[in-house]
């Protein structure tokens, strides 16, 4: 059962009377449980659909509606499933405590790995989520691999019963599912010959893994220290010299680059960043692999609507982590509009500086450093510090904070996206 959370006006839903807390009960006999089902199952012209009422009525539509038409429901959110894993270098262990609840949740869930393209480990698939991947065919799914050997696998995911990944994923590709995966990279565990033959497994896989990322351990003063530490740059430098004989072999027999490093990952090495062609697509800008070269192709595809910036200044808040990579972002920028951008970097001052990421930045420490300047014409936000509700970690609101500045204040993903307006004069 699946209860609804909003009808849209006009939609077939409010013509057929489904209201908030109207349930969802099964489509032509099948019972639903999330969203997966939902859309599976409504795809079709004609369906009979079963719910329950707020008042405890239940009723069974006989729906016929053109393809493609949507319903015009919002369902409750998922249930996320939680990990059976312990890694010693897992984000939630890095996190400080008095963070909102939902921040300590070890989400491991194939379904958010299909829809949002969160990594998932597939440790914790029951048969009958094995069966709804391959009924549903849930491609590409983004994989933490980690590594292909049994053995360095359980050990770095904590989880003796972890599956052997390299049948489980064939079990998959046979059903048509391709994969984007990822090696969370642990020094002394996963890297040197380990990461070789993880990188040549995954490659000799066969097509259905489209490409493979190689990411740092990130850490914080609150990670098991004792337990996993953060590579050197020589330790990065070794896994990039992998990466680029994986790459290039890539290239020469399926003409794309396959593995990747990601940006933080050179940034450690003290290697520059290899050019945007690289990237195959950005598959995996989200799990920051490309994304200064993916921040610089965006400005200068939208270069021509960034108008009205002349002389203009503009502070771009950041956390310390993209710090030494945003220069490469903000000179661009600046001579795409002509306008003068500004690094804000800004410390974490609620938990500490060893907490970098931008995701985490308390509205506070953003108002303390901009709240004494009166030279800037607009502030940028990283869109990742606020969740969908326009708060802040701290529970300040966005509003709060753009409406304490004597400037305009905008929250940006790609820059493109706040620039495309200028600021009144
Ligand atoms: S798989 Fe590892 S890193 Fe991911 S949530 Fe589980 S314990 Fe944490």
């Amino acid at each position: 059962m699946i209860r609804v959370t909003a009808v849209d006006q006009g939609s077939l839903a409010e013509e057929l009377g489904l209201q908030e807390g109207t349930e969802l009960i099964s489509v032509d006999g099948r019972e639903l449980e999330d969203f997966l089902d939902w859309e599976f199952a409504t795809a079709e012209e004609s369906f009979l659909l079963h719910v329950r009422q707020p008042d405890g009525e239940e009723i069974e539509f006989d729906i016929e509606r053109p393809l493609g038409e949507p319903i015009g429901v919002a369902l409750e959110p998922v249930r996320i499933r939680r990990c059976a894993n312990r890694c010693d270098f897992c984000f939630v262990d890095g996190l400080p405590d008095g963070l909102r609840e939902v921040l300590y949740i070890r989400d491991d869930d194939y379904r958010l790995s299909f829809r949002y393209g969160n990594f998932a480990t597939l440790t914790n698939l029951k048969p009958r989520d094995v069966r709804r991947i391959k009924e549903y065919r849930l491609s590409p799914l983004y994989v933490s691999v980690h590594a292909t050997d049994p053995t360095v696998r359980r050990y770095l995911l904590r989880n003796p019963s972890a599956p052997d990944i390299i049948p489980q994923l064939r079990e998959f590709a046979e059903a048509g599912i391709e994969f984007h995966t990822q090696i969370v990279m642990s020094p002394g565990v996963n890297d040197g010959t380990v990461l070789r033959q993880t990188l040549t497994d995954l490659f000799a896989f066969g097509p259905a893994i489209l490409g493979c990322s190689v990411v740092p351990v990130g850490l914080t003063e609150y990670s098991k220290h004792h337990l996993v530490r953060e590579p050197t740059a020589e330790e990065c430098r070794g896994a990039i010299t992998l990466i680029d004989e994986r790459a290039a072999s890539a290239r020469r027999e399926r003409g794309i680059s396959w593995a990747f490093g990601a940006d933080e990952l050179y940034l450690r090495a003290g290697m520059e960043l290899p050019p945007a062609a690289i990237y195959d697509g950005f598959d995996q800008v989200e799990n920051g692999v490309g994304a200064v070269r993916w921040l610089q192709q965006r400005i200068a595809e939208h270069a021509a609507g960034l108008r009205g910036w002349e002389g203009r200044r503009v502070g771009v808040v950041t956390g310390m982590a993209m710090t030494p990579l945003m220069p490469m972002v903000l000179a661009p920028l600046s001579s795409v509009t002509g306008a003068h951008f500004e690094l804000v970097p800004v410390v974490n001052s609620l938990f500490g500086s060893s907490v970098t990421t931008a995701g985490l930045l308390p509205g506070a420490a953003v108002q303390a450093a901009l709240g004494s300047r009166d030279d800037l014409d607009l502030a940028l936000l990283p869109g990742e510090s606020l969740n969908d509700d326009g708060l802040f970690i701290d529970n300040m609101s966005f509003d709060a904070l753009a409406g304490s500045l004597p400037f305009e204040l905008r929250a940006s993903k790609d820059f493109a996206d706040a620039l495309m307006a200028p600021v009144a004069a």
